[in-house]
Protein backbone atom coordinates (compact mmCIF):
# COMPACT_ATOMS: atom_id res chain seq x y z
CA UNK A 1 0.00 0.00 0.00
CA UNK A 2 3.36 2.32 -0.08
CA UNK A 3 2.40 5.19 -2.96
CA UNK A 4 5.47 6.98 -4.45
CA UNK A 5 5.76 10.60 -4.54
CA UNK A 6 6.31 11.37 -7.87
CA UNK A 7 4.05 14.69 -8.39
CA UNK A 8 3.12 17.07 -6.12
CA UNK A 9 0.76 20.19 -6.01
CA UNK A 10 1.72 22.85 -3.62
CA UNK A 11 -1.18 25.99 -2.87
CA UNK A 12 -0.57 27.30 0.58
CA UNK A 13 -1.64 30.19 2.26
CA UNK A 14 1.09 30.09 5.21
CA UNK A 15 4.01 29.22 3.74
CA UNK A 16 5.91 28.62 6.25
CA UNK A 17 8.22 25.92 5.79
CA UNK A 18 7.32 25.48 2.18
CA UNK A 19 10.22 26.46 0.81
CA UNK A 20 12.24 23.43 2.88
CA UNK A 21 9.76 20.89 1.72
CA UNK A 22 10.10 21.87 -1.50
CA UNK A 23 13.50 21.88 -1.78
CA UNK A 24 13.49 18.13 -0.11
CA UNK A 25 10.60 17.10 -2.12
CA UNK A 26 12.88 18.26 -5.17
CA UNK A 27 16.05 16.38 -4.10
CA UNK A 28 14.01 13.39 -3.85
CA UNK A 29 12.85 13.68 -7.93
CA UNK A 30 9.32 14.76 -6.96
CA UNK A 31 7.69 17.00 -9.80
CA UNK A 32 6.34 20.14 -8.16
CA UNK A 33 3.54 22.07 -9.22
CA UNK A 34 2.44 24.91 -7.65
CA UNK A 35 -0.18 28.36 -7.61
CA UNK A 36 0.76 31.40 -8.07
CA UNK A 37 2.27 33.08 -4.28
CA UNK A 38 3.67 29.66 -3.48
CA UNK A 39 5.15 28.94 -6.97
CA UNK A 40 6.97 32.36 -6.64
CA UNK A 41 8.25 31.31 -3.61
CA UNK A 42 9.37 27.95 -4.55
CA UNK A 43 10.98 29.74 -7.70
CA UNK A 44 13.18 32.94 -5.60
CA UNK A 45 14.47 29.88 -3.73
CA UNK A 46 16.07 28.83 -7.14
CA UNK A 47 13.68 25.87 -7.35
CA UNK A 48 11.96 24.23 -10.71
CA UNK A 49 8.09 24.56 -10.12
CA UNK A 50 5.74 24.52 -12.97
CA UNK A 51 2.70 26.95 -12.84
CA UNK A 52 -0.37 25.39 -12.24
CA UNK A 53 -1.90 27.35 -15.24
CA UNK A 54 0.50 25.49 -17.59
CA UNK A 55 -1.73 22.13 -16.58
CA UNK A 56 -5.02 23.88 -16.91
CA UNK A 57 -4.46 25.94 -19.70
CA UNK A 58 -6.47 28.85 -17.80
CA UNK A 59 -4.38 31.90 -16.10
CA UNK A 60 -5.09 32.05 -12.73
CA UNK A 61 -8.06 34.53 -12.50
CA UNK A 62 -10.66 36.68 -10.94
CA UNK A 63 -8.18 37.68 -8.10
CA UNK A 64 -7.42 34.29 -7.42
CA UNK A 65 -10.90 32.61 -6.98
CA UNK A 66 -10.27 30.52 -9.47
CA UNK A 67 -6.40 28.84 -9.75
CA UNK A 68 -7.11 25.09 -9.46
CA UNK A 69 -10.83 24.65 -10.38
CA UNK A 70 -10.21 22.24 -13.25
CA UNK A 71 -11.02 18.87 -14.43
CA UNK A 72 -7.02 18.35 -14.58
CA UNK A 73 -6.47 19.30 -11.02
CA UNK A 74 -9.44 17.32 -9.19
CA UNK A 75 -9.21 14.71 -12.00
CA UNK A 76 -5.58 13.99 -11.52
CA UNK A 77 -6.37 13.78 -7.17
CA UNK A 78 -9.35 12.04 -7.35
CA UNK A 79 -8.38 9.51 -10.35
CA UNK A 80 -8.21 5.82 -9.21
CA UNK A 81 -5.24 4.18 -10.45
CA UNK A 82 -6.24 1.04 -10.91
CA UNK A 83 -9.13 1.12 -12.85
CA UNK A 84 -8.87 0.77 -16.11
CA UNK A 85 -12.25 3.50 -17.00
CA UNK A 86 -10.47 6.09 -14.77
CA UNK A 87 -6.97 5.57 -16.59
CA UNK A 88 -8.38 5.54 -19.69
CA UNK A 89 -10.34 8.97 -18.97
CA UNK A 90 -6.93 10.28 -17.77
CA UNK A 91 -5.29 8.94 -21.05
CA UNK A 92 -8.02 10.36 -23.14
CA UNK A 93 -7.94 14.08 -21.44
CA UNK A 94 -4.27 14.51 -20.99
CA UNK A 95 -4.42 14.56 -17.24
CA UNK A 96 -1.62 13.37 -14.96
CA UNK A 97 -1.82 12.11 -11.63
CA UNK A 98 -0.83 14.47 -8.39
CA UNK A 99 0.38 12.48 -5.80
CA UNK A 100 0.42 14.68 -2.95
CA UNK A 101 -1.31 17.77 -1.92
CA UNK A 102 0.55 20.27 -0.06
CA UNK A 103 -1.80 23.27 1.50
CA UNK A 104 -3.17 25.08 3.64
CA UNK A 105 -6.06 27.19 3.49
CA UNK A 106 -7.07 30.86 3.06
CA UNK A 107 -7.00 32.99 6.42
CA UNK A 108 -10.74 33.39 6.74
CA UNK A 109 -10.60 33.42 11.28
CA UNK A 110 -7.72 35.14 11.16
CA UNK A 111 -9.32 37.70 8.84
CA UNK A 112 -12.45 38.01 10.79
CA UNK A 113 -10.77 37.93 14.34
CA UNK A 114 -8.63 41.52 12.84
CA UNK A 115 -11.83 42.94 12.22
CA UNK A 116 -11.50 42.46 8.71
CA UNK A 117 -14.97 44.33 6.95
CA UNK A 118 -17.75 42.30 5.00
CA UNK A 119 -16.08 42.10 1.48
CA UNK A 120 -12.37 41.12 2.96
CA UNK A 121 -13.90 38.72 4.99
CA UNK A 122 -15.99 37.12 1.83
CA UNK A 123 -12.92 37.53 -0.02
CA UNK A 124 -11.06 35.04 2.26
CA UNK A 125 -13.19 32.36 1.49
CA UNK A 126 -11.23 29.48 -0.05
CA UNK A 127 -13.06 27.52 -2.94
CA UNK A 128 -10.73 25.90 -4.57
CA UNK A 129 -8.33 24.84 -1.73
CA UNK A 130 -10.90 22.72 0.74
CA UNK A 131 -11.95 21.34 -2.77
CA UNK A 132 -8.78 19.76 -3.60
CA UNK A 133 -8.61 19.00 0.47
CA UNK A 134 -11.28 16.83 -0.05
CA UNK A 135 -10.65 15.72 -3.70
CA UNK A 136 -7.35 14.20 -2.09
CA UNK A 137 -8.67 13.26 1.06
CA UNK A 138 -11.36 11.10 -0.97
CA UNK A 139 -8.84 9.54 -2.84
CA UNK A 140 -6.44 8.43 0.61
CA UNK A 141 -5.75 5.29 -0.85
CA UNK A 142 -3.58 7.14 -3.47
CA UNK A 143 -3.09 10.45 -3.00
CA UNK A 144 -1.44 11.86 0.42
CA UNK A 145 -2.98 15.44 1.71
CA UNK A 146 -0.51 17.72 3.55
CA UNK A 147 -2.81 20.51 5.23
CA UNK A 148 -0.01 21.40 8.27
CA UNK A 149 3.28 22.42 8.12
CA UNK A 150 4.13 20.36 11.52
CA UNK A 151 3.69 16.82 9.40
CA UNK A 152 6.10 18.55 6.70
CA UNK A 153 9.10 16.20 8.39
CA UNK A 154 6.67 13.10 8.48
CA UNK A 155 6.23 12.52 5.31
CA UNK A 156 9.95 13.00 4.83
CA UNK A 157 10.55 10.27 6.65
CA UNK A 158 7.99 8.20 5.44
CA UNK A 159 9.25 9.05 1.94
CA UNK A 160 12.97 7.97 3.14
CA UNK A 161 11.95 4.49 5.12
CA UNK A 162 9.57 3.37 2.49
CA UNK A 163 10.02 5.11 -0.95
CA UNK A 164 6.34 6.65 -0.36
CA UNK A 165 3.73 7.12 2.32
CA UNK A 166 2.12 4.20 3.84
CA UNK A 167 -1.89 3.79 3.73
CA UNK A 168 -2.10 4.36 7.32
CA UNK A 169 -0.08 7.73 7.25
CA UNK A 170 -2.16 8.68 4.49
CA UNK A 171 -5.44 7.80 6.30
CA UNK A 172 -5.02 9.88 9.35
CA UNK A 173 -4.02 13.06 7.08
CA UNK A 174 -7.19 12.50 5.43
CA UNK A 175 -8.69 12.32 8.57
CA UNK A 176 -6.94 15.67 9.59
CA UNK A 177 -8.02 17.17 6.32
CA UNK A 178 -12.05 16.36 6.90
CA UNK A 179 -11.46 18.10 10.46
CA UNK A 180 -9.97 21.62 9.04
CA UNK A 181 -12.52 21.76 5.86
CA UNK A 182 -15.30 20.52 8.56
CA UNK A 183 -14.08 23.47 11.18
CA UNK A 184 -13.45 25.81 8.15
CA UNK A 185 -16.77 25.99 7.09
CA UNK A 186 -18.18 26.05 10.50
CA UNK A 187 -16.26 29.17 11.06
CA UNK A 188 -17.84 30.62 8.10
CA UNK A 189 -21.44 29.40 8.57
CA UNK A 190 -21.25 30.66 12.46
CA UNK A 191 -20.06 33.55 10.92
CA UNK A 192 -22.84 34.20 8.56
CA UNK A 193 -25.62 33.21 11.31
CA UNK A 194 -24.30 34.64 14.53
CA UNK A 195 -21.25 37.01 14.45
CA UNK A 196 -22.62 38.79 11.27
CA UNK A 197 -26.17 38.50 12.75
CA UNK A 198 -24.97 40.78 15.16
CA UNK A 199 -23.41 43.49 13.37
CA UNK A 200 -25.00 45.59 10.56
CA UNK A 201 -26.26 45.29 7.55
CA UNK A 202 -28.92 42.31 8.58
CA UNK A 203 -29.32 43.90 12.41
CA UNK A 204 -32.19 43.15 13.65
CA UNK A 205 -33.95 41.51 10.84
CA UNK A 206 -31.67 38.80 11.28
CA UNK A 207 -32.93 38.33 14.98
CA UNK A 208 -36.66 37.89 13.54
CA UNK A 209 -37.85 34.60 14.24
CA UNK A 210 -37.93 33.56 10.62
CA UNK A 211 -34.32 34.05 10.37
CA UNK A 212 -33.21 31.73 12.64
CA UNK A 213 -31.07 29.56 10.86
CA UNK A 214 -32.72 26.01 10.30
CA UNK A 215 -29.06 24.28 11.71
CA UNK A 216 -27.22 25.97 14.17
CA UNK A 217 -23.40 25.96 13.37
CA UNK A 218 -20.85 25.78 15.76
CA UNK A 219 -20.33 29.64 16.36
CA UNK A 220 -18.44 29.31 19.28
CA UNK A 221 -14.60 28.70 19.83
CA UNK A 222 -13.45 28.01 23.52
CA UNK A 223 -11.73 30.52 25.13
CA UNK A 224 -10.52 29.91 29.20
CA UNK A 225 -11.07 26.61 31.29
CA UNK A 226 -12.55 27.61 34.17
CA UNK A 227 -11.70 26.13 37.91
CA UNK A 228 -15.09 24.86 37.91
CA UNK A 229 -18.35 25.29 36.71
CA UNK A 230 -21.27 26.59 39.57
CA UNK A 231 -20.37 23.67 42.04
CA UNK A 232 -17.00 22.65 42.49
CA UNK A 233 -18.07 18.88 41.42
CA UNK A 234 -19.16 20.44 38.19
CA UNK A 235 -17.01 21.45 35.26
CA UNK A 236 -16.98 24.61 32.98
CA UNK A 237 -15.25 26.87 30.44
CA UNK A 238 -16.06 30.28 28.75
CA UNK A 239 -16.64 29.84 24.50
CA UNK A 240 -16.23 33.28 22.56
CA UNK A 241 -18.11 33.66 19.13
CA UNK A 242 -15.94 32.76 16.49
CA UNK A 243 -15.78 36.56 14.56
CA UNK A 244 -15.10 40.00 14.55
CA UNK A 245 -15.54 41.71 18.30
CA UNK A 246 -19.00 43.64 18.13
CA UNK A 247 -18.82 47.49 17.97
CA UNK A 248 -21.08 48.08 20.90
CA UNK A 249 -19.97 45.09 22.80
CA UNK A 250 -18.13 45.63 25.63
CA UNK A 251 -14.87 44.07 25.72
CA UNK A 252 -13.39 43.33 29.84
CA UNK A 253 -10.47 43.54 31.35
CA UNK A 254 -9.73 42.24 34.33
CA UNK A 255 -7.18 44.65 36.44
CA UNK A 256 -6.96 42.44 39.63
CA UNK A 257 -8.09 40.29 41.85
CA UNK A 258 -8.19 36.36 42.00
CA UNK A 259 -9.00 34.38 38.91
CA UNK A 260 -12.62 34.97 37.64
CA UNK A 261 -14.81 31.93 38.45
CA UNK A 262 -18.00 30.71 36.55
CA UNK A 263 -20.59 32.17 38.83
CA UNK A 264 -18.36 35.62 39.33
CA UNK A 265 -19.02 35.78 35.08
CA UNK A 266 -22.46 34.81 35.32
CA UNK A 267 -23.13 37.59 37.91
CA UNK A 268 -20.75 40.02 36.17
CA UNK A 269 -22.69 39.59 33.02
CA UNK A 270 -26.13 39.76 35.27
CA UNK A 271 -24.68 43.09 37.12
CA UNK A 272 -23.29 44.97 33.48
CA UNK A 273 -26.45 44.20 31.91
CA UNK A 274 -29.07 45.75 35.15
CA UNK A 275 -26.58 48.74 34.50
CA UNK A 276 -26.54 49.31 31.35
CA UNK A 277 -29.85 50.84 31.69
CA UNK A 278 -28.64 53.22 33.20
CA UNK A 279 -26.12 53.91 30.68
CA UNK A 280 -26.01 57.96 30.30
CA UNK A 281 -27.68 58.83 33.34
CA UNK A 282 -27.08 60.06 36.89
CA UNK A 283 -24.43 57.82 38.60
CA UNK A 284 -25.93 54.54 39.33
CA UNK A 285 -24.94 51.09 41.24
CA UNK A 286 -26.01 48.15 41.40
CA UNK A 287 -24.86 45.01 43.65
CA UNK A 288 -26.07 41.81 42.48
CA UNK A 289 -26.21 37.85 44.52
CA UNK A 290 -27.11 35.05 42.73
CA UNK A 291 -27.73 37.32 39.46
CA UNK A 292 -30.07 39.48 41.15
CA UNK A 293 -30.12 42.39 42.25
CA UNK A 294 -30.35 43.04 45.80
CA UNK A 295 -29.64 46.82 45.98
CA UNK A 296 -30.03 49.37 42.93
CA UNK A 297 -29.46 53.48 43.51
CA UNK A 298 -29.07 56.44 41.21
CA UNK A 299 -28.10 59.55 43.14
CA UNK A 300 -26.23 62.88 42.21
CA UNK A 301 -22.58 61.18 42.88
CA UNK A 302 -21.42 57.53 43.10
CA UNK A 303 -20.84 57.65 46.26
CA UNK A 304 -24.17 58.57 47.13
CA UNK A 305 -25.68 55.78 44.69
CA UNK A 306 -23.33 52.85 46.37
CA UNK A 307 -24.35 54.15 50.14
CA UNK A 308 -28.69 54.28 48.67
CA UNK A 309 -28.11 50.63 47.28
CA UNK A 310 -25.93 49.30 50.15
CA UNK A 311 -28.68 50.33 52.68
CA UNK A 312 -30.86 48.56 51.00
CA UNK A 313 -29.91 45.38 51.94
CA UNK A 314 -26.23 45.43 53.41
CA UNK A 315 -26.73 42.17 54.92
CA UNK A 316 -27.31 40.41 51.32
CA UNK A 317 -24.37 43.00 49.41
CA UNK A 318 -22.09 40.80 51.25
CA UNK A 319 -19.99 38.86 48.86
CA UNK A 320 -22.26 40.81 45.93
CA UNK A 321 -20.70 42.09 42.67
CA UNK A 322 -21.02 45.43 42.32
CA UNK A 323 -22.05 47.32 38.72
CA UNK A 324 -21.73 51.30 38.15
CA UNK A 325 -22.60 52.78 35.00
CA UNK A 326 -19.93 55.46 35.67
CA UNK A 327 -15.88 55.51 35.72
CA UNK A 328 -15.08 54.49 39.36
CA UNK A 329 -13.71 56.94 42.08
CA UNK A 330 -11.90 56.66 45.02
CA UNK A 331 -14.12 57.58 47.30
CA UNK A 332 -17.03 55.49 46.42
CA UNK A 333 -14.15 52.63 45.51
CA UNK A 334 -13.15 52.98 49.31
CA UNK A 335 -16.09 53.15 50.44
CA UNK A 336 -17.00 49.45 48.29
CA UNK A 337 -13.68 48.04 50.05
CA UNK A 338 -15.32 48.15 53.36
CA UNK A 339 -17.39 45.48 52.43
CA UNK A 340 -16.45 41.92 51.22
CA UNK A 341 -17.25 42.22 47.41
CA UNK A 342 -16.18 39.75 44.74
CA UNK A 343 -16.33 41.44 41.77
CA UNK A 344 -16.49 45.27 40.68
CA UNK A 345 -17.43 45.76 37.36
CA UNK A 346 -17.42 49.15 35.89
CA UNK A 347 -17.10 51.28 32.43
CA UNK A 348 -13.51 52.86 33.88
CA UNK A 349 -11.79 53.83 37.12
CA UNK A 350 -9.56 56.72 38.34
CA UNK A 351 -5.65 56.39 39.66
CA UNK A 352 -7.38 56.96 43.55
CA UNK A 353 -10.24 53.76 42.82
CA UNK A 354 -7.21 52.05 41.14
CA UNK A 355 -5.23 52.33 44.16
CA UNK A 356 -7.72 51.84 46.35
CA UNK A 357 -8.84 48.32 45.15
CA UNK A 358 -4.93 47.45 44.82
CA UNK A 359 -5.48 47.39 48.44
CA UNK A 360 -7.91 44.55 48.12
CA UNK A 361 -5.62 41.56 46.66
CA UNK A 362 -8.79 39.47 46.06
CA UNK A 363 -11.08 41.46 44.73
CA UNK A 364 -11.86 41.26 40.98
CA UNK A 365 -11.47 44.43 39.25
CA UNK A 366 -13.33 44.16 35.81
CA UNK A 367 -12.78 47.14 33.35
CA UNK A 368 -14.86 48.00 30.92
CA UNK A 369 -14.45 49.71 27.84
CA UNK A 370 -18.07 50.46 27.13
CA UNK A 371 -21.66 50.17 28.60
CA UNK A 372 -23.95 47.29 26.29
CA UNK A 373 -26.79 49.14 25.28
CA UNK A 374 -29.64 47.90 26.73
CA UNK A 375 -31.81 47.91 23.71
CA UNK A 376 -29.04 46.07 21.22
CA UNK A 377 -30.44 43.30 19.37
CA UNK A 378 -28.80 39.51 20.41
CA UNK A 379 -29.61 35.89 20.80
CA UNK A 380 -29.57 33.80 23.97
CA UNK A 381 -29.00 30.44 24.06
CA UNK A 382 -30.11 27.71 27.03
CA UNK A 383 -29.62 23.77 26.75
CA UNK A 384 -32.68 21.82 27.27
CA UNK A 385 -32.94 18.13 27.81
CA UNK A 386 -32.44 16.81 23.96
CA UNK A 387 -31.85 20.41 22.73
CA UNK A 388 -30.99 24.28 23.09
CA UNK A 389 -33.42 26.84 23.14
CA UNK A 390 -32.39 30.45 21.55
CA UNK A 391 -33.95 33.50 21.64
CA UNK A 392 -33.25 36.85 20.78
CA UNK A 393 -32.20 38.74 24.45
CA UNK A 394 -35.10 41.37 25.92
CA UNK A 395 -34.24 44.17 24.41
CA UNK A 396 -37.31 45.58 25.40
CA UNK A 397 -37.28 49.51 26.85
CA UNK A 398 -40.33 50.79 28.76
CA UNK A 399 -40.32 54.70 28.81
CA UNK A 400 -42.76 57.38 29.81
CA UNK A 401 -44.30 57.61 26.46
CA UNK A 402 -45.60 53.81 27.01
CA UNK A 403 -47.13 53.93 30.11
CA UNK A 404 -51.19 54.18 29.88
CA UNK A 405 -52.67 55.15 33.28
CA UNK A 406 -55.53 53.21 34.54
CA UNK A 407 -55.99 54.69 38.06
CA UNK A 408 -58.59 57.15 38.67
CA UNK A 409 -55.53 58.50 40.51
CA UNK A 410 -53.31 60.24 38.22
CA UNK A 411 -49.51 59.10 39.26
CA UNK A 412 -47.12 62.24 39.96
CA UNK A 413 -44.29 63.18 38.09
CA UNK A 414 -41.90 61.26 41.08
CA UNK A 415 -44.52 58.86 41.16
CA UNK A 416 -43.70 58.24 37.52
CA UNK A 417 -40.27 58.27 37.84
CA UNK A 418 -40.15 56.19 40.29
CA UNK A 419 -41.97 53.69 38.44
CA UNK A 420 -39.55 53.41 35.86
CA UNK A 421 -36.49 53.37 37.95
CA UNK A 422 -38.44 50.24 39.60
CA UNK A 423 -39.13 48.68 36.27
CA UNK A 424 -36.18 48.88 34.86
CA UNK A 425 -34.40 46.45 37.90
CA UNK A 426 -37.59 44.81 37.57
CA UNK A 427 -36.74 43.68 34.04
CA UNK A 428 -33.16 41.82 35.99
CA UNK A 429 -34.92 40.25 38.53
CA UNK A 430 -35.76 36.65 38.09
CA UNK A 431 -39.17 35.85 38.08
CA UNK A 432 -41.78 36.16 39.83
CA UNK A 433 -40.11 39.70 40.25
CA UNK A 434 -41.48 42.40 42.60
CA UNK A 435 -39.79 46.02 43.23
CA UNK A 436 -40.37 48.25 45.56
CA UNK A 437 -38.59 51.90 44.42
CA UNK A 438 -38.59 55.09 45.67
CA UNK A 439 -36.37 58.23 44.69
CA UNK A 440 -34.04 56.59 42.45
CA UNK A 441 -33.59 53.95 45.04
CA UNK A 442 -34.31 50.29 45.32
CA UNK A 443 -36.44 49.65 48.56
CA UNK A 444 -37.65 46.15 48.72
CA UNK A 445 -36.73 43.25 45.73
CA UNK A 446 -38.54 40.02 45.97
CA UNK A 447 -37.31 37.61 43.48
CA UNK A 448 -37.66 34.04 42.23
CA UNK A 449 -41.04 32.81 43.96
CA UNK A 450 -43.23 30.47 42.59
CA UNK A 451 -46.27 33.00 42.95
CA UNK A 452 -46.30 36.53 42.46
CA UNK A 453 -47.59 37.41 46.59
CA UNK A 454 -44.59 35.70 47.89
CA UNK A 455 -42.34 37.78 45.84
CA UNK A 456 -44.15 40.72 47.21
CA UNK A 457 -44.04 39.89 50.67
CA UNK A 458 -40.34 38.88 50.45
CA UNK A 459 -39.70 42.33 49.14
CA UNK A 460 -41.63 44.23 52.06
CA UNK A 461 -39.78 42.08 54.64
CA UNK A 462 -36.98 42.83 53.12
CA UNK A 463 -37.62 46.86 53.35
CA UNK A 464 -38.81 46.31 56.86
CA UNK A 465 -35.73 44.68 58.30
CA UNK A 466 -33.06 46.98 56.41
CA UNK A 467 -35.29 49.74 57.83
CA UNK A 468 -34.55 48.23 61.21
CA UNK A 469 -30.96 47.74 60.78
CA UNK A 470 -30.17 51.65 59.16
CA UNK A 471 -32.22 52.55 61.63
CA UNK A 472 -35.11 54.60 59.72
CA UNK A 473 -38.69 55.41 61.15
CA UNK A 474 -40.10 53.50 58.34
CA UNK A 475 -39.59 51.31 55.64
CA UNK A 476 -38.51 52.96 52.19
CA UNK A 477 -41.37 51.28 50.58
CA UNK A 478 -43.87 53.79 52.33
CA UNK A 479 -44.93 56.05 49.06
CA UNK A 480 -43.16 54.11 46.96
CA UNK A 481 -43.81 52.58 43.51
CA UNK A 482 -44.24 48.79 43.13
CA UNK A 483 -43.40 47.23 40.13
CA UNK A 484 -44.52 43.51 39.02
CA UNK A 485 -42.51 42.13 36.16
CA UNK A 486 -45.94 40.32 34.85
CA UNK A 487 -49.33 41.20 35.63
CA UNK A 488 -51.31 41.03 39.10
CA UNK A 489 -53.44 38.01 37.68
CA UNK A 490 -55.84 38.96 40.47
CA UNK A 491 -56.90 42.06 42.84
CA UNK A 492 -55.12 40.41 46.00
CA UNK A 493 -52.31 41.03 43.97
CA UNK A 494 -52.97 44.92 45.13
CA UNK A 495 -52.59 44.31 48.88
CA UNK A 496 -49.28 43.64 48.30
CA UNK A 497 -48.72 47.24 47.61
CA UNK A 498 -51.09 48.36 50.23
CA UNK A 499 -49.52 46.43 52.78
CA UNK A 500 -46.09 47.93 51.77
CA UNK A 501 -47.64 51.46 51.85
CA UNK A 502 -46.59 51.90 47.87
CA UNK A 503 -48.37 54.29 46.53
CA UNK A 504 -48.29 53.60 42.78
CA UNK A 505 -48.21 50.20 41.06
CA UNK A 506 -46.59 49.43 37.31
CA UNK A 507 -47.29 46.52 36.12
CA UNK A 508 -47.80 45.04 32.14
CA UNK A 509 -51.81 44.81 32.68
CA UNK A 510 -53.17 42.38 30.39
CA UNK A 511 -54.75 39.97 33.10
CA UNK A 512 -58.34 38.74 32.49
CA UNK A 513 -59.63 40.06 35.45
CA UNK A 514 -57.75 43.42 34.81
CA UNK A 515 -60.75 45.45 36.00
CA UNK A 516 -60.80 43.82 39.33
CA UNK A 517 -57.47 44.99 39.68
CA UNK A 518 -57.67 48.32 38.84
CA UNK A 519 -61.13 48.54 41.42
CA UNK A 520 -58.72 47.49 43.87
CA UNK A 521 -56.25 50.11 43.56
CA UNK A 522 -58.93 53.00 42.58
CA UNK A 523 -60.40 51.70 46.48
CA UNK A 524 -56.96 51.79 47.75
CA UNK A 525 -56.18 55.39 46.37
CA UNK A 526 -53.05 53.66 44.34
CA UNK A 527 -52.28 55.27 41.31
CA UNK A 528 -51.29 52.54 38.61
CA UNK A 529 -49.87 52.16 34.92
CA UNK A 530 -49.33 49.49 32.54
CA UNK A 531 -46.54 48.88 30.39
CA UNK A 532 -47.57 46.03 27.94
CA UNK A 533 -44.53 44.53 27.94
CA UNK A 534 -43.73 41.53 30.42
CA UNK A 535 -40.25 40.66 31.56
CA UNK A 536 -40.05 36.94 32.77
CA UNK A 537 -36.31 35.73 33.90
CA UNK A 538 -35.54 32.74 34.41
P1 LIG B 1 -0.98 31.20 -3.51
O1 LIG B 1 -0.41 31.93 -2.35
O2 LIG B 1 -0.16 30.01 -3.88
O3 LIG B 1 -1.25 32.12 -4.68
O4 LIG B 1 -2.42 30.65 -3.10
C1 LIG B 1 -2.52 29.59 -2.19
C2 LIG B 1 -3.93 29.53 -1.63
O5 LIG B 1 -4.87 29.47 -2.70
C3 LIG B 1 -4.17 28.29 -0.81
O6 LIG B 1 -4.64 28.72 0.47
C4 LIG B 1 -5.23 27.51 -1.57
O7 LIG B 1 -6.11 26.86 -0.67
C5 LIG B 1 -5.91 28.56 -2.38
N1 LIG B 1 -6.51 28.08 -3.62
C6 LIG B 1 -6.01 27.16 -4.49
N2 LIG B 1 -6.82 27.04 -5.56
C7 LIG B 1 -7.84 27.90 -5.42
C8 LIG B 1 -9.00 28.24 -6.20
O8 LIG B 1 -9.24 27.72 -7.30
N3 LIG B 1 -9.84 29.16 -5.70
C9 LIG B 1 -9.62 29.76 -4.48
N4 LIG B 1 -10.51 30.67 -4.05
N5 LIG B 1 -8.54 29.47 -3.73
C10 LIG B 1 -7.65 28.55 -4.18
Amino acid sequence: STVAIRRALLSVSDKSGIVELAAALAARGVELVSTGGTAKAIRDAGLPVKDIAELTGFPEMMDGRVKTLHPVVHGGLLAVRDDAGHLASMAEHGIGAIDLLVINLYPFEATVAKGAGRDEVVENIDIGGPAMVRSSAKNHAFVTVLTDPADYAELLAEIDAEGGTSLPFRIRMAAKAYALTAAYDAAIAGWFAFADAFTNPLGAEALKAEAFPPTLPLAFARGDVLRYGENPHQSAAVYVPRGPSTPGVPQARQVQGKELSYNNLNDADAALELIAEFKGGDPAVAIIKHANPCGVAQAPTLLGAWEAALACDSVSAFGGIVATNVALDGPTAEAICQIFTEVVIAPGADDAAIAAFAAKKNLRLLLVDCLPDAARPGLQMKTIAGGLLVQSRDAGIIGADDLKVVSKRQPTEQELADCLFAWKVAKHVKSNAIVFAKDGVTAGIGAGQMNRRDSGRIATIRARESAETAGWDAPRTTGSAMASDAFLPFADGIDVAIEAGASVVIQPGGAMRDDEVIAAADAAGIAMVFTGMRHFRH
